[in-house]
């Protein structure tokens, strides 16, 4: 009797295993109404095209501990995140899509590397040493995320250092979406074995340019498509915050966050409030604001921490930027096409933390630069980092 119950055990250690190796793409997750169902990357093939006369394809990241991160070099975007819940059942907390063409059609930047500017430029123009550029306006008559063509539609050359680094680059030539400058630009994104995503950008010019990379990645903690991010507890270091006009972009003010809304310097449910009357919160629709982060230090600080209560995972982001972009999802309507899984992406059903410099600072002085001149570089690190509760 003794004896079969181990032959049982060893056969099932050696089948899991054997399934492990044979399906390295995916990991178990069981729903709460215990329905076993698996959770994958995509399949790699979906990704397989030539995009701008340039091949595209989807990269796996593990480290050892079974994370796994799936990134696309078009748009150098964020395709998978998956991560064990609080039951060691493997979770993918990020959205995206199944196959490339999601990635092509009209969509909100899920898990874009954004450039050459993160989020909004007023009037889609801009002045610097006396020439003003002019943008293409693709926001209300504002420049969003470097524009129709910024660096979430191109092909990245890219490069796999080993099983847990990719590194993308690209040179965004002098003109391109408006902006001066031949830029060289690297990312690299890496999984540590501490479950975090280490995104390091690094760029060079050869004229004075502005410079605001970021990641758009959209977190559900819960699971994505599992429902709305109402219920996920966040923490943001930023006693202060840029609150906007009603195109979003900043009126120039810095403001407190006490006794308001935006206050989540202790850990607040995002829904808790969002329904507030607050006139900030009407006109962007819900959080879609740039925090100011209380160490303003080009250190790599602590910016904010999320929880998903129902999984217990925990997201810490880490950043040597200045700001953080807290945008609640509230442009999503569940009509994206090619989802992951099929999942419907509805209003609020992710959230983005988008480390960076102030919108729309080359057209506010009194907000740190974002000029990268000739023979600098421009250097940032962003960490998102997952643990369970
Ligand atoms: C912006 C939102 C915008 C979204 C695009 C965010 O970074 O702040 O206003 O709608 O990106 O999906």
């Amino acid at each position: 009797m003794k004896a079969n119950l181990l032959l049982f055990l060893a056969a099932g250690v050696i089948s899991f295993s054997a399934c492990n190796s044979s399906q390295q793409n995916t990991g178990t997750h069981s729903d709460s109404d215990s329905v076993s169902k698996q959770v994958m990357i995509p399949d790699s093939s979906n990704y397989q095209a030539t995009v701008d006369g340039k091949q595209v394809g989807l990269y796996v990241l593990k480290n050892q501990n079974n994370m796994q991160v799936a990134i696309t070099n078009f748009g150098g975007r964020i395709v998978s995140i998956l991560v064990p819940d609080k039951n060691g059942n493997i979770t993918d907390v990020a959205l995206g899509y199944d196959k490339l063409a999601g990635y092509q059609q009209t969509e909100p930047y899920l898990g874009a590397l954004i450039g050459r500017y993160g989020n909004r430029i007023g009037n889609a123009k801009f002045t610097l040493d006396g020439k003003t550029y002019k943008l293409p306006a693709n926001d209300n008559g504002q420049s969003l995320h470097g524009g129709p063509k910024g660096f979430h539609v191109q092909v990245w050359e890219a490069k796999k250092i080993n099983d847990y680094t990719l590194e993308l680059s690209r040179v965004s030539a002098d003109g391109e979406e408006g902006y001066p400058g031949n830029l060289t630009v690297k990312v690299v994104y890496s999984l540590t074995n501490d479950n975090a995503i280490k995104i390091d950008y690094t760029a060079t010019t050869d004229k004075a340019t502005p410079v605001n990379l970021t990641n758009h990645a959209y977190f559900n903690l819960n699971g994505q498509g599992n429902g709305d991010i109402n219920d996920h507890v966040l923490t943001i270091n930023a006693s202060k915050f840029t609150p906007v006009d009603k195109t979003l972009i900043p009126t120039g003010e810095v403001k407190d966050v006490e006794g308001t809304p935006f206050d989540f310097t202790k850990a607040t449910a995002i829904g808790a409030r969002v329904e507030t009357d607050d006139e900030q919160l009407k006109l962007a629709k819900g959080y879609d604001h740039n925090f100011v982060l209380t160490n303003s230090s080009t250190e790599l600080k602590q910016a904010a921490t999320v929880t998903g209560p129902k999984t217990g995972i925990t997201l810490e982001v880490l950043t040597t930027e200045p700001g953080i972009q807290f945008y609640g999802g509230n442009f999503l309507d569940g009509k994206l096409k090619d989802t992951k899984d099929g999942k419907t992406y509805d209003f609020r059903s992710g959230f983005c933390l988008e480390t960076q410099h102030y919108p729309d600072s080359p057209n506010k002085p009194a907000f740190p630069t974002t000029i990268l001149k000739p023979g600098a570089t421009y250097k940032t690190t962003t960490l998102y980092k997952f643990s369970v509760q």
